[in-house]
């Protein structure tokens, strides 16, 4: 199977040659063809799985293949929950667009809504959004969806979670009724199905792996460490195993920062990123974790999320997240598009238990090391 056989156009398949795609993904091979012929799509696939190429490129090929009704009119929405996402989606129809004429966008808070603006008035076909600065910006008029072909709803399960639920079902219908419908989600908990259920129309169901599995480019293991030691094991396991980056997961804010802390008198350049960092800040640590001037990148869970750095081959669970499906996204942050990945857990006597809801659902026993 290549991207040919699924019969896509000639300047987006020069650019994913550019990408040195090959094969497209599980998830690209059953989405793209539902998403050409114009269906709603709900599709349950987690990060990793090449899950934004597979809304990308048909949403390209579809604004270039239909004559545009209304210059400079929005024709496509994608509604993501964090700034990080709306970047790296961003990216990448940079990426898949670059022989084509399209424009694409983002807006997200956090940052002043000048610039966002005096773009958007430039007329864009695609924009790419969190909820909060898109209901603020269509308040003051700047945005108008009115001619909107293309709505894609990205990572609904975090968007409930996040709490955007009401920002949602506000911009859901402020759309026009007639366009086409794409839904994501990495779990399909009843809450997601009822929102879906409301707002596709006939959706095709598209899904990759079951919800609760991690990919098997992984390799997981546990070491069972009290609170107080695991600074010196990661220190350890970064040295021993030669571990040029890892990204470091913790439960809170300001264990973050302790830790960035602590790592940085022993020697090991490392930054935070978390909801209390400015967005600059963020995109600093972030930038110099790509650029491999940072050997330790600590997040906290929603800052992490849709974090995409090619090549990460270390995820560290310093703490173990309460909610299991919450270790299935951290972990997918490493073994992308079928890399190898090495994904360690740091339990203590405490977090013995939310090991065995992890354990449970994804239905794997972690191995066990020992430093
Ligand atoms: P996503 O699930 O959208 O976060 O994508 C995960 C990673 O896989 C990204 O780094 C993409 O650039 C990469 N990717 C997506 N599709 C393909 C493909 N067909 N072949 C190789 N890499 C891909």
């Amino acid at each position: 199977m290549t991207f040919k056989n699924l019969n896509i156009i000639d300047p987006i398949l020069k650019a994913l040659e550019q990408e040195k795609y090959v094969t497209p993904t599980p998830i690209q091979q059953q989405a793209i063809p539902l998403i050409l012929k114009g269906s709603d799509v709900m599709g349950c696939a987690q990060t990793g799985t090449g899950k934004t190429a597979a809304f990308a490129i048909p949403i390209l090929q579809r604004l270039a293949n239909t004559p545009e009704k209304q210059p400079n009119a929005i024709r496509t929405l994608i509604l993501t929950p964090t700034r990080e996402l709306a970047i790296q989606i961003s990216d990448n129809f940079t990426s898949y667009g670059t022989h084509m004429k399209l424009k694409h966008t983002f807006i997200f808070g956090g940052v002043s809504q000048f610039h966002q603006i005096k773009t958007l008035k430039k007329g864009t076909d695609i924009l790419i959004a969190t909820p909060g600065r898109l209901l603020d910006l269509m308040q003051q008029r700047e945005v108008d969806l009115s001619h909107l072909e293309i709505f894609v709803l990205d990572e609904a399960d975090r968007m409930l979670d996040m709490g955007f639920v009401h920002d949602v079902k506000k911009v859901v219908a402020s759309l026009p009724q007639n366009r086409q419908t794409l839904f994501f989600s990495a779990t399909m908990p009843d809450t997601i199905k009822k929102l879906a259920e409301k707002i596709l129309k006939n959706p095709a169901y598209v899904s990759v792996d079951p919800v609760s599995s991690t990919a098997q480019s992984i390799t997981q293991s546990v070491y069972f460490v009290e609170k107080n030691d695991k600074e010196k094991l990661l220190a350890t396991i970064l040295d021993e195993e030669g571990i040029s980056r890892s990204l470091v997961f913790t439960r809170t804010k300001h264990g973050a920062n302790k830790l960035v802390d602590k790592l940085t008198k022993k020697g090991i350049t490392a930054a935070a990123i978390h909801g209390n960092k400015s967005q600059n800040a963020r995109q600093k640590a972030l930038e110099d974790f790509k650029l491999n001037s940072l050997r330790v990148l600590v997040a906290t869970d929603i800052a992490s999320r849709g974090i995409d750095i090619d090549e990460l081959p270390h995820v560290v669970n310093y703490d173990l997240p309460n909610i299991p499906e919450t270790y299935v996204h951290r972990i997918g942050r490493t073994g992308r598009g079928g890399k190898k990945g090495t994904a360690v857990t740091f339990c203590s006597t405490e977090e013995k238990s939310d090991l065995k809801n992890i354990e449970k659902l994804i239905g794997v026993r972690l191995t066990v090391s020992t430093v």
